[in-house]
């Protein structure tokens, strides 16, 4: 079926609908990207069609998304057939598109706008069933945050005629080796959306029906408001990350997360970005998000009541005006008496 340009450019804004304000572009021959503080008109979408200037979409409208995208940023396609079948199971069609440059990107197209969070949670699920838990997902937040303009993140939509010449930006058929899809507008215009009433069933079924509230962390500066009934040490270790023993010290500040009375999942969030905080020392890698998971998860089997005094993880971080402190002297003097 031959389209006009203008039916091609509305049903690419049907497709890819989200922030309209601004969005975002990468010059092709640097690879820098940056922001575009524009609306985003017809001619964007054309010029983007026609390989004139890349468009980025900036998916989250307030806390609401049209999309979900998967970005697998290395040309394995084990992960990508690894999560459509997953993404099968959960019963939500994806589509993959290689992207400009390597990797793919894996698409889920809602009927209507769907709760971020959800989307992102049911995406994490998937990615954390297939070892991949630490694959990027967009919208990369559940919302936007804040009363001046934000955006998010934006993602580099399909189609950019430059790299489409070169088969790149393009639909894959999934089920034909990967071959590039022969009319992408057709596609387009055929694919399976999701109703987001669908999410919603997952989320019941798979999930707490709210969001968990993260408590205000001052950027893990050291003051960690909301987790007053922690002892120091734990406030430190949140604060500053830590360098060695990284799954021991996720234990110990699961334990001390679940003493305070933190519901499971807000710990797991909670300590799935301290992460971003630990400083592995030599060659050793960051505690994954799995990794992290399965700590929680430990911590939560048991009403462990210890607070870890004499754990190799938390020794650095004791502080001697804790209340805590004079007890664990004693007793390591009554120890050192015997
Ligand atoms: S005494 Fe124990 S609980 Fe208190 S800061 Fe030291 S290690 Fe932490």
């Amino acid at each position: 079926m031959s389209r006009s340009n203008l039916e091609k450019i509305n049903l690419f804004k049907r497709r890819f609908s989200g922030e309209t304000r601004a969005y975002g572009t990468y010059s092709p021959s640097s690879g820098r990207s940056w922001q575009v503080k524009s609306p985003v008109t017809n001619r964007v979408i054309y010029g983007h069609l026609m390989g004139q200037e890349p468009y980025g979409l900036y998916p989250l409208q307030k806390d609401r998304t049209r999309i979900l995208a998967v970005d697998f940023d290395d040309d394995n396609l084990d992960p990508v057939n690894s999560f459509l079948q997953r993404s099968s199971h959960y019963d939500l069609p994806a589509y993959v598109e290689r992207s400009k440059s390597k990797g793919f990107h894996v698409w889920v197209f809602f009927e209507t706008p769907a709760a971020a969070w959800k989307v992102r949670r049911i995406a994490q699920e998937i990615l954390n069933d297939i070892d991949r838990p630490d694959t990027e997902v967009f919208p990369k937040q559940d919302k936007i945050l804040g009363e001046s303009p934000q955006f998010g993140n934006f993602i580099n939509l399909p189609l950019f005629g430059k790299s489409v010449r070169e088969n790149r930006c393009v639909f894959l058929d999934a089920h034909n080796d990967y071959r590039v899809i022969e009319n992408q507008w057709d596609f387009l215009e055929s694919l399976q959306t999701v109703d987001p009433a669908h999410v919603n069933e997952l989320i019941e079924l798979n999930g707490p029906e709210e969001a968990p509230p993260l408590p205000s962390t001052s950027s893990w500066g050291c003051e960690v408001s909301g987790l007053e009934g922690l002892p120091p040490c734990a406030r430190k270790m949140l604060a500053e990350g830590v360098t060695t023993l990284q799954r021991l010290a996720c234990f110990r500040l699961s334990v001390q997360l679940r003493r305070i009375g933190l519901p499971y999942d807000l710990v797991v969030a909670l300590l799935i970005e301290w992460r971003e905080y630990n400083r592995p020392s030599g060659q050793k890698r960051r505690i994954t998000a799995r990794e992290v998971r399965a700590q929680v998860a430990s911590a939560y089997l048991n009403d462990y009541r210890s607070f870890g005094c004499e754990d190799e993880s938390v020794k650095p971080f004791c502080v001697s005006s804790c209340p805590v402190y004079s007890r664990t002297a004693q007793s390591q003097d009554i120890r050192d008496a015997k």
